[in-house]
């Protein structure tokens, strides 16, 4: 199978980890500040949010 590579693939969309449960802004992937499990194994992540400059946790 032939796998194409374009030039710009992947990099023009900005990754979104989530949506801040505060005030429902897009928080990009560049926003996190730390990820980690918890004990009973859910990653958990937080992000500072672009809009209301919150550490939250992206929904
Ligand atoms: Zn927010």
């Amino acid at each position: 199978m032939a796998c194409t590579v374009t030039a710009d693939d992947g990099q023009r969309t900005t990754q979104i980890l989530g949506i801040c449960p505060a005030c429902d802004h897009p928080i990009p992937k560049p926003n996190l500040l730390i990820a980690y499990e918890t004990a009973d194994g859910w990653p958990r992540m937080f992000a500072e949010c672009p809009s209301c400059g919150e550490p939250v946790h992206p929904e």
